[in-house]
């Protein structure tokens, strides 16, 4: 395995600015990232697929898609690759063109996620037989997080670290509700998730497919802002939260999964 301090990894780490939450974020959390993994993964062509397997080695894409949460406390990683790689603040009231904005123009401040996403996939593009592994766990990971509402949150509240929330009688805050607990909530393993996600949008995929990459964070900006207002009207039943959310998260990871497999059957096309 290359080393990672190799010139090609140090390159991004140069151009990505240094910007960090005062407390720890995780992303989907263990079984979101790998539900994502596995629908991407299943959605490869046959030529992505043995790429992939070829630079991600026998573990394969599953066991690594979190691994970039996994390396958050390993100071070997700039503290912008540790937090700030992993979401992109957004204030409240953009309209949608100011929204698709931040994929053109970087925001300066709260997180560099679609900075830190197009440098990695030209890094990748530039350099595909010989492709990083981390480099690839990082497409991989960041791929879905780009899709996890409170990873385009309000930087005040911290992407929603600091919204404190009771879930079925214990203390949380909304940012993890988002990455793990509404997931967990359902009971699947992250096969059974993913299959059933995959015949349950199949009707759906060729949509997302074939929108943009603007089309698809406005739509996420909007489901992040209506989580937000129904925060407001919420009665504090955590069934009641499960039963309207769920769903809309559900749809999130299957668009995060397809996009995933796109990028990586246009790189490895
Ligand atoms: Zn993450």
């Amino acid at each position: 395995m290359k080393s990672i301090h190799n010139r090609t990894l140090l390159s991004l780490l140069l151009v990505v600015c240094a910007c960090a939450y005062a407390m720890p974020v995780l992303s989907w959390g263990q079984e979101g990232h790998r539900i994502i993994a596995k629908i991407a993964y299943d959605n490869l062509t046959r030529r992505a697929r043995r790429a992939v397997d070829q630079t991600l080695g026998d573990h394969g894409i599953i066991y690594w898609a979190n691994w970039p949460d996994e390396i958050k406390s390993d100071t070997i990683y700039t503290e912008s690759i540790r937090d700030g790689w992993h979401y992109q603040d957004f204030p409240p009231g953009l309209t949608d063109a100011e929204v698709a904005d931040a994929l053109v123009h970087y925001p300066a401040e709260g997180g560099n996620l679609y900075r830190a996403l197009d440098s990695i996939k030209s890094e990748i593009i530039n350099h595909k037989s010989e492709t990083n592994p981390h480099t690839l766990r990082f497409l991989i990971h960041l791929s879905g997080d780009r899709y996890c509402p409170m990873h385009m949150a309000h930087m005040d509240d911290k992407g929603g670290n600091a919204v404190k929330m009771k879930w079925f009688g214990r203390d949380t805050n909304l940012h993890s509700v988002w990455d793990e607990k509404l997931i967990s909530s359902q009971g699947y393993s992250y096969t059974e998730y993913a299959d059933m996600l995959e015949r349950a949008y199949a009707d759906r995929k060729r949509e997302i497919e074939q929108a943009s990459d603007a089309d698809l964070l406005i739509y996420s900006y909007h489901i992040t802002e209506e989580i937000y207002r129904y925060q407001q009207t919420w009665d504090g039943n955590s069934w009641h939260y499960v039963y309207r959310w769920h769903e809309p998260m559900e749809f999130q990871l299957y668009i995060a999964g397809i996009r995933l497999a796109k990028v990586l059957n246009e790189i490895y096309k």
